[in-house]
């Protein structure tokens, strides 16, 4: 019985010949011509006035922040329910990150809770777009016009989510991208930090290039202590691959979570990533929470699932749990959800089979009676 695997990316023969390319040839005088057109290509794809590719997403977080003066005493609003990547380069920065709970449809920020925990130390909040699902952005973003606090997106689980026809990640002050070999397109290791804001724009482009400013003359001579997150031009090609193919990919993510969707939504007590009126789920981690009532935790679902050979990855712990963190009992929904759920294999070249395999999988879990 093969291994099904959660993820793996899909590099077809353009990747490898980019990439060869670049190894070959993308030097010298080319040896910034795929980050350029990658950059480029970004921008067009998610209608955004600039784009910086970085060697991760957590680092175009870190760098954005730095770029918005959050530093030692200040503190930025995130979910709970989250990747510590986004809270990272808060604490990095000196700050604090503040953990408020989710909504239990969208697994994503509470706007009310969002709003409540703002005080005159709040510097921003983060919106991230988990598992592709969609943040409320109407209701952030009017929170953050009242209170004159950016509102920032961690977009990186959400390349092909779409919010009222604008894409997830273009909305924000400033957006992120991760292309961690996990994710829809992927360099490898990479990221990308977009904006719309050409002042903002101008401050990372500096601070992404040890501070470098970009009208300054004088040869090794920054203008202010930055950081080092460039991407690769040989990451770069691969990225103008996948950018290439990149309506592709998102398809067949929406694919497959359709082919779940139809399988096993159905299933008393099972409940889905949500698509609301007037979005898309760029789909990157089909999920499924069971209602407590049914009694299926996450380790009954991976036993099910490691007996059939396959992946069955876990939600994400809520971040206040952690050791480095106080931890926030109020936040019910990040505390709970992730003990009756799982993200399911969702990898390009998954085969129908595979995915039968899978659905009759829960359906066994879902048949049996438990606790
Ligand atoms: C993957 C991920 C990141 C981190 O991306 P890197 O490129 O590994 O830095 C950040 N935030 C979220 C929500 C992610 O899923």
């Amino acid at each position: 019985m093969s291994r099904i695997y959660y993820t793996k990316p899909s590099i077809t023969e353009l990747e490898v010949r980019y990439a060869t390319d670049a190894a070959a040839n993308g030097w010298g005088d080319q040896c910034y011509q795929y980050i350029q057109r990658f950059e480029k290509a970004f921008e067009k794809h998610l209608d955004v006035k600039h784009a910086i590719a970085t060697s991760s997403c957590t680092g175009a977080l870190h760098m954005g922040m730095a770029a918005l003066g959050i530093g030692p005493g200040d503190e930025v609003i995130m979910a709970d329910t989250n990747w510590i990547a986004t809270a990272s380069p808060i604490v990095n920065l000196g700050a604090k990150p503040v953990f408020v709970d989710i909504l239990p449809d969208s697994w994503c920020i509470d706007p009310t809770k969002a709003e409540a925990a703002i005080t005159p130390r709040t510097k921003a909040i983060v919106a991230v777009h988990l598992y592709g699902n969609l943040c409320d952005m109407d209701a952030l973003l009017a929170i953050g016009e009242r209170h004159g606090i950016p509102i920032i997106e961690d977009a990186a689980e959400a390349i092909g989510s779409e919010y009222h026809g604008k894409l997830a990640g273009s909305m924000g002050r400033f957006g992120a991208f991760s292309f961690h070999g996990t994710k829809t397109l992927t360099t490898g290791e990479g990221g990308m930090f977009v904006t719309s804001d050409s002042e903002l724009y101008e401050h990372v482009l500096a601070l992404s290039n040890h501070g470098r400013m970009r009208g300054q003359t004088k040869q090794f001579w920054p203008d202010m202590v930055g950081f080092k997150y460039k991407m690769s031009n040989i990451q770069a090609a691969i990225g103008c691959a996948q950018m290439e193919r990149i309506h592709d990919l998102i398809a067949r993510k929406r694919q497959i979570f359709e082919t779940y969707r139809q399988q096993i939504s159905s299933i008393p007590g099972i409940r889905m990533n949500p698509e609301p009126e007037g979005t898309i789920n760029g789909a990157w981690m089909p999920t499924i929470v069971f209602e407590p009532e049914t009694g299926i935790t996450w380790e009954i679902l991976q036993a099910a699932f490691a007996k059939e050979n396959a992946d069955a990855r876990v939600f994400f712990w809520p971040l206040s749990g952690l050791s480095m963190f106080e931890p926030v009992h109020e936040n019910v929904h990040s505390w709970s959800i992730p003990v009756s759920a799982i993200n399911l294999p969702s990898y390009h070249d998954i085969t129908e089979s595979e995915l039968d395999r899978i659905c009759n999988v829960i359906r066994r879990v879902a048949g049996k009676k438990h606790g």
